[in-house]
Parts: C-alpha cells; sequence; structure tokens
C-alpha cells in the first residue's frame, strides 16, 4: 500500500525497489515503512536516519545523471521517503514479536536477525538486565524495536504490595530512561500476571500475548519455528524469550516464513496503530 502511494506520488523506481513489503525482503536499506511509532520519542532520530542513508544510497544510484539532475533526484527522494506512512495495521497483515527476560548474550545475534528481515519487535527487558547491559538496550531502541517494561526482578506482581508493584516499575523505568532517553510505555507482567489493583498501580498498556511458543519450556529450535508459524493471525502477539540461544537460532525460519506469508513485523504500539489499549490480551484486529 505504501509502494503503490509512492509509485504514484514521484515515480522513484530507486527507491520502490528498496521498499520491498513483508517482515521484510532480505535486504540492507534501512527500513522507512515501519519507523518507531510517532509517539515514542526515539522515532525522529531513527527515521531522519534512515531517511538520509536512504538519500544517499539513491544519490549514489544516481550519478550517471547530471550534476543538476541528481540533485534535483535526491531532494525528490528525501520528500517521498517523508512521506512514506508507517504501515496500517488495519489493513496489512501485521503480527508483534515480542522478546522477554532480556536484554541478554544472544540480544545482540536477534537484532542481526531482524535487521535482515527488516522486522520490528518488541523487547519487554528487565530491569536488572538492563543496569548490567544498557549498551545493548541502546541499539535495540535505536534499531527501531520498540522497549517495554518487564520489571525489575520479574516477581508475580499481583503478590506484591502496592509499594512493591511501584518500585518495580519504577527502577525498571530509571535504567531504561538512563539507557535510552524514555521510559517504558508498555508494561507486560511477568507471567501474564495481572489484576485490577496491578493494572491500576501500572497505568500503562499491560501487554500479554495471543502465541505462546513455550520456548522457556522445551528450549528446541524447530518447535518455536512450529508453534511461532502455525499459530500466527494477523493480529497476533507472539510471546518468545531472548534469553534462550535456541529461540534466537529459531528466529531466521520464523522471520522467513511470516515473510512469505505476507505478514508485517511491528511493534505492539505500531499493532494498535499507536494506540495501545488499556490490557492487551492479543489482538485479531478487524
Ligand atoms: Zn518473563
Amino acid at each position: 500500500m505504501n509502494i503503490g502511494a509512492i509509485r504514484g506520488t514521484a515515480g522513484a523506481l530507486t527507491l520502490t525497489a528498496l521498499l520491498t513489503t513483508g517482515c521484510g525482503t532480505v535486504t540492507a536499506s534501512p527500513d522507512v515503512q515501519d519507523p518507531t511509532p510517532a509517539a515514542m520519542p526515539g522515532a525522529r532520530a531513527s527515521t531522519a536516519t534512515a531517511f538520509a542513508s536512504e538519500r544517499s544510497e539513491v544519490s549514489g544510484g544516481a550519478t550517471a545523471s547530471s550534476a543538476g539532475g541528481l540533485a534535483v533526484s535526491a531532494v525528490k527522494v528525501v520528500k517521498v521517503a517523508a512521506r512514506a506512512r508507517p504501515v496500517d495495521c488495519r489493513r496489512a497483515k501485521c503480527v508483534a514479536l515480542t522478546f522477554d527476560d532480556g536484554p541478554g548474550a544472544y540480544t545482540d545475534a536477534l537484532l542481526r536477525h531482524l535487521a535482515a528481515y527488516r522486522a520490528k519487535a518488541t523487547f519487554f527487558v528487565v530491569g536488572q538486565n538492563v543496569a548490567a547491559n544498557p549498551g545493548i538496550v541502546r541499539r535495540t531502541y535505536a534499531a527501531g524495536h520498540e522497549i517495554g517494561s518487564h520489571t525489575w526482578s520479574h516477581p508475580d506482581l499481583t503478590k506484591l504490595p502496592a509499594a512493591g508493584v511501584r518500585a518495580q516499575l519504577a527502577r525498571t523505568d530509571r535504567v531504561v530512561k538512563a539507557a535510552i532517553g524514555v521510559v517504558p510505555r508498555l508494561v507486560r507482567p511477568p507471567y501474564g500476571a495481572v489484576n485490577a489493583a496491578v493494572s491500576r498501580l501500572t497505568g500503562r498498556p499491560m501487554v500479554l500475548w495471543s502465541v505462546d511458543t513455550l520456548d522457556w519450556r522445551h528450549r528446541d529450535s524447530a518447535k518455536v519455528v512450529r508453534k511461532a508459524v502455525r499459530s500466527v493471525r494477523p493480529g497476533s502477539v507472539i510471546l518468545f524469550h531472548d534469553i534462550h540461544p535456541s529461540t534466537v537460532r529459531a528466529m531466521p525460519r520464523i522471520l522467513k516464513a511470516l515473510s512469505k506469508r505476507g505478514y508485517r513485523c511491528v511493534t505492539v504500539t505500531r499493532l494498535f496503530n499507536g494506540h495501545p489499549p488499556k490490557t492487551v490480551y492479543s489482538a485479531g484486529l478487524t
């Protein structure tokens, strides 16, 4: 849909070729189709970078033309890129891949897999792991992924007093803000345990899931692939854990399969077109 609009407005064929659909066809070009949602402050920086890279890429391809033509086409392409809208998940087949419990030793490898397929994901990070690895969270966010909170030390929030719930969230907010400059807008309660009190204390969308790969239990890449690919529906929120190498190893196969089926891998916020509901159990958007 974006591609059609771009073709119609500027006829920038080089750019059109870069903007492939799906969870992402394998390509080295930056993703301008699914910039981090505008609600996330880092979006501007990453989008601007993407546009800048794209301009240089397109300019580079135009060196055979005259200098004047080059300048015009570069400007045209930047304008086209600026018009490229994020994925509209009311129309596109979207899926939100979510990764809990990190960051960890395999997160960087996962980022490479996601980048290769131009997929965006949401990482529900554990505060104490962020404190130990702030650089990974920075890289994750800079790559256009969404960072959500998975509490400081992964307790069942429904079993904590109000002060305990607040402390779990506040401590995590602080380390995430120190790492990326913003606090998480989404929370995934450990074990999916949520009640009215926790929801009220959290004051942010509580994001559960619609597909559980059970990757933490079986630690088997083939099973992770099977479960994710067979259960996915438009609007699914799929639960993974990036602290397990078996899960990270499964990702290229999953991304390839989703791409083949026409899915767009987006952040949770993008899945809801910028406005996640109070409690996100799954989706099944219409
Ligand atoms: Zn967890």
